[in-house]
């Protein structure tokens, strides 16, 4: 029969793969909790209007990269390109804002019809944190010093930090006259998707990818020099925060970033080790989002990390913990042997929780199953053949120490012993 093709651009993560995911959850969550971030879970799947809503109609993500559907109840779905639409909607669904303050994350993954490619996927994955309810630049400040704490944390030190101010969508759209009209004085050299943008959005265009864009690009006036007075304050401040907290940054007026819907300050982390998938972490403030989507109006701020990017980085740079192996390997000839074996694993599994137990499952040979062993990383091997079950006890065998001692110890006293060899050869 012909085999079932995997879809492009969504990856499986196999088990080689997993530990420096696992272990880049696990330092997230634990610096999370430690800023006072509590978690969030929203569905895969929301209304397609919350996405064009909150994102914009003149993006990437809406014009052309939503997984979009009609599911069977005629409702019109969308696998969620990105968290923050979800986890606002769910606050105004829950009647959770109200003038409250809420700092929030969210990990899992997202959906976007890109062109796959090394760094960018249909399916990928996100740490996103959203604080709520804030108007900064105070919390601006503390998001951005919880991502430079990150990298350190896994040992990534090729990232640099970007910023920059969108100023308020008032500061904008005067900025937008003066951006079409220079757009509309370089009508000649636009790509098709610029065009488009031109009467839609124009700030988009400044986002633009086509490397034949730049230098028109490169030439329009910058939105930093047109911004309003409070947005420069509360950028000036951000700056100055920073600088207090020795955390390197560039500003770059070109930074705009993809969706539509920040507002002041916007940033973004880029890495020099990936290629041209360069944006490991992007944020922004949202001021505007909340009411748009009919939500008391709530200040904002939030960011998105890229997991599988970071995940590449970290094999780069080759931080994360090994994997661990197991601690005891049970060893067992014959079938009533394994039997007694099979419940002295599940002893073992109640006296030492926390400890990786395996069983020679599928039999074979002694030499076959201290192979396996072996391989299982366990530093201690559980003998039990008929002699030894005829006797009542067990051996222990030392695996990793050619000159240690093997010892029998009565079967009933094993997970006690047991427990006490692994505590003691930890200490050594
Ligand atoms: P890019 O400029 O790379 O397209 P973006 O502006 O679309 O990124 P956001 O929507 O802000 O990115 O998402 C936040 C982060 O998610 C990005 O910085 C990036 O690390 C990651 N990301 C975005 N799209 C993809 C993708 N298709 N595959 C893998 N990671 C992605
Ligand atoms: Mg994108």
């Amino acid at each position: 029969m012909s085999q079932i093709q995997p879809i492009r651009g969504m990856n499986d993560v196999l088990p080689t793969q997993v530990a420096a995911w696992q272990w880049l959850e696990s330092v997230a969550r634990e610096l999370l909790a430690a800023y006072g971030y509590e978690e969030i879970r929203v569905p895969v799947v929301e209304q397609t209007q919350l996405f064009r809503r909150a994102i914009g109609e003149f993006t990437d993500v809406v014009e052309k990269e939503m997984y979009s559907f009609v599911d069977q109840g005629g409702e019109h779905l969308t696998l969620r390109p990105e968290a923050t639409a979800g986890i606002v909607r769910a606050m105004i669904s829950n009647g959770l804002l109200r003038g409250a303050r809420h700092r929030l994350w969210f990990t899992g993954p997202m959906f976007r019809h890109e062109k796959p490619q090394k760094g960018r996927f249909r399916q990928f994955h996100q740490v996103d944190v959203e604080a709520i309810g804030f108007e900064g630049p105070d919390v601006d400040a503390e998001l951005i010093a919880l991502t430079a704490r990150l990298w350190k944390r896994i040992g990534i030190t090729r990232v640099s930090l970007n910023v920059n101010s969108l100023g308020t969508p008032e500061a904008r759209r005067a900025y937008r006259e003066l951006l079409v009209a220079y757009f509309r004085s370089h009508h000649a050299r636009l790509d098709e998707d610029s065009r488009r943008r031109l009467e839609g959005n124009p700030l988009r265009i400044l986002d633009s990818k086509n490397p034949e864009m730049q230098a028109i690009v490169a030439g329009a006036p910058l939105l930093t020099e047109h911004l309003d007075p409070e947005s420069r304050a509360h950028f000036d401040a951000l700056c100055a925060m920073l600088r207090d907290l020795d955390i390197p940054f560039t500003v770059n007026p070109r930074l705009v970033r993809g969706l539509d819907y920040y507002s002041r300050t916007v940033f973004e982390w880029i890495t020099d080790a990936l290629g041209s998938q360069d944006a490991v972490c992007s944020g922004g403030r949202y001021d505007g989002l909340i009411s748009q989507l009919g939500g008391d109006p709530t200040p904002a701020i939030g960011f998105a990390m890229g997991v599988e990017r970071v995940v590449a980085l970290i094999e780069q740079a080759g931080t994360a913990p090994a994997a661990a192996g197991a601690d005891v390997y049970l060893v067992a000839m014959g079938d009533a042997a394994l039997r007694a074996a099979l419940r002295l694993a599940e002893a073992l599994r109640d006296a030492l929780p926390g400890r990786r137990v395996e069983l020679n499952v599928g039999g074979g040979n002694f030499k076959a199953q201290f192979r396996r062993a072996d391989r299982s990383g366990a530093r201690l091997a559980v003998v039990i053949g008929e002699d030894e079950l005829a006797r009542g006890v067990v051996q222990l065998k030392p695996l990793r120490d050619a000159a240690a001692a093997q010892v029998e110890v009565p079967l009933p006293a094993a997970p006690g012993e047991i427990g006490g060899w692994l505590a003691r050869d930890a200490g050594r």
